[in-house]
């Protein structure tokens, strides 16, 4: 395997400093994996259910090739390439492949609406798009209002091209053919540090979404802050599964964390209901995973119901929403499987704060555990957070006054994509997260919620969050969500929204009294409604914004 940073791996030009310029860049990732685990494996779940293996050493063949297509086809320093994919070794080359000739991976969730999608291809001037050929119809609509789409790259194995598939005027291509026809050979990490490697937008909860675009630094640091004993603390024995998809916050740097220690990585492809995960984590002996909550909750009601364990799974990330209690306890207790609750936002790259214990909290008892672990965690090392009152005032760290979690660092957003003019940070270089938190005085941050979720109740906020994970704890809620709705006299009051368990049954009083004696009787909701389903976001999120807009319309303006 030849390098392609030179002996000293020396950054261009002269530089005679003491220490060596080692320019952080995405792919000495792979680089690194591919010399010192080139054999451990990567397993990926096809759409018809099939597993397929691969090895780093594989990986890094296949993505240097992959950089020779995109070379050879013009592809250059700076441009957007997209993928659309669930999670699979294909979808690790590729990104790998772009950013390793110092292109842009630009991942798109398939799970968007389309007015969104094509929105943020638009908007990014994505050059190509590599997807997996169960997308062909979402991409098949993009190509039709997308004129900056050039080519198409289909991730099939089997060197086809989707039934029925017609791509009109753009260059459509089997990866396999291509990655065949070309040579390992294009040179990689020959740019600054400081150059684009990946673009994400936020989900959008307000206006367009917004792209957070990644450098090759920005990525690097991240991983050495994910990989903190305290954080992920990954290593070559994991084995890793990320159920967490590739398109969301970069499967919460997963693919690279994971390269860099040459953990084995095993990814779900589409498949992500209970049994298929349950499948994948005993079959491959899985020691630890990551995903959000509402996955995990499928996950262990699908263990419940066939009465099965857990056998090797040691630890799970989890993160993206808060995580309820009883998801720890059934992990903990169920499964002997520590939960590590960690926040983050695509803007942060994402990890932020991550739940370890701390040496006090460890000596408590399970129930005390449980408390301290339902707090986001504390500041990785390389992050630096605060709360603030609506005047910027920083606030103090009693664990009690909530105020807006503000956060900088080497891995948190300086300018939103396309609006670089934007300021986006405070005085002290702090970026609004949007979030509301408390931080006590061990440095834990607890969400209290989003901005936007919060409501106010006579004056008073009450935690949406708050209530939702002790409703989630009832034992025959399978999901639970709060909302605001408009109320005469106290301008917003909770109502709490049930999806129960299958075959189980409960009142709404029942679930009342079940919360009275957990919040202060203001903070009771007013009504339940029990639903059939609980609508996700695009990144398995509960979707407030559409419960709002069914269960607390806003009114009607006035007439006139
Ligand atoms: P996204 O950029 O789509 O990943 O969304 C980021 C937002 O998700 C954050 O600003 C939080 O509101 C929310 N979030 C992420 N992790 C957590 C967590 N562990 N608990 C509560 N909210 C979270």
């Amino acid at each position: 395997m030849t390098t392609q940073h030179g002996a000293a791996g020396a950054a261009a030009g002269p530089y005679a400093g003491p220490m060596q310029e080692w320019n952080l860049t995405l792919d000495r990732m792979l680089e690194h994996a591919a010399r010192w685990h080139g054999d451990r494996e990567l397993v990926s779940r096809r759409a018809d259910g099939s597993l397929e293996r691969s090895t780093w050493g594989a990986t890094y063949d296949r993505a240097r090739r992959f950089s020779s297509v995109l070379l050879a086809a013009g592809i250059r320093v700076g441009d957007r390439v997209a993928t659309l994919a669930m999670n699979s070794s294909r979808h690790v080359e590729t990104w790998y492949g772009i950013m390793g000739i110092g292109a842009v991976c630009h991942t798109l969730n398939p799970r968007l609406f389309d007015a969104d999608l094509a929105y943020i291809v638009n908007h990014a001037k994505d050059r190509w798009i590599v997807a997996d050929p169960v997308f062909a119809p979402i991409v098949a609509k993009l190509l039709a209002k997308c004129p900056s789409i050039e080519r198409v790259v289909f991730l099939d194995h089997a060197g086809g091209m989707p039934a029925g598939w017609t791509s009109g005027a753009v260059v459509t291509s089997c990866y396999e053919t291509l990655v065949e026809s070309h040579a390992p050979d294009a040179p990689w990490g020959q740019f600054d540090e400081r150059t684009p490697a990946g673009l994400c937008y936020t989900s959008g909860t307000t206006g367009h979404p917004k792209g957070v675009l990644y450098t090759h630094r920005s990525n690097y640091l991240h991983t050495c802050m994910q990989l903190q004993a305290d954080c992920c603390g990954y290593q070559q024995r994991d084995v890793i599964l990320p159920v967490v998809p590739m398109f969301h916050a970069n499967a919460w740097g997963v693919p690279f964390a994971c390269a860099a220690v040459g953990a084995k990585m095993v990814m779900p492809g589409p498949k992500l209901d209970g049994q298929s995960i349950y499948e994948l984590l005993e079959g491959e002996r899985v020691t630890t995973s990551a995903a959000v909550p509402t996955v995990w909750q499928v996950l262990l009601d699908y263990l419940d119901k066939q009465q099965l364990r857990l056998t090797t799974l040691k630890r799970v990330m989890i993160g993206g929403s808060a995580c309820p209690p009883a998801l720890m306890r059934a992990f903990r207790d169920l499964h002997g499987v520590e939960v590590g609750h960690a926040w983050g936002m695509t803007e942060t790259s994402p990890i932020g704060t991550s739940g370890a214990l701390t040496e006090r909290a460890l000596a408590l008892d399970p129930e005390g555990r449980i408390e301290v672990m339902r707090a986001q965690g504390r500041a990785l090392f390389g992050v630096d957070i605060k709360i603030v009152d609506d005047d910027g005032r920083r606030l103090p760290h009693d664990g009690q006054t909530p105020g807006r979690l503000m956060v900088r660092g080497a891995n948190v957003v300086n300018r939103y994509y396309g609006d670089e003019q934007r300021e986006i940070l405070d005085g002290e270089g702090f970026f609004d997260t949007g979030d509301v938190a408390t931080i006590d005085a061990e440095g834990y941050m607890r969400i209290t919620d989003r901005a936007k979720d919060l409501i106010k109740s006579g004056g008073e906020w009450i935690s949406s969050v708050e209530i939702e994970n002790l409703a989630a704890g009832h034992p025959s809620a399978l999901m639970a969500a709060v909302i605001a709705v408009p109320h005469p006299k106290w301008h917003e009051r909770p109502l709490l929204l049930v999806r129960l368990r299958p075959g189980a049954t409960a009142t709404k009083q029942e679930f009342l009294d079940y919360l009275r004696d957990k919040v202060a009787t203001w903070w009771v909701p007013d009504d339940v409604v029990f639903v059939d389903e609980i609508p996700l976001g695009a990144t398995g999120k509960i979707d407030k914004k559409k419960l709002r807009a069914i269960y607390a319309p806003a009114p009607a303006p006035a007439a006139g």
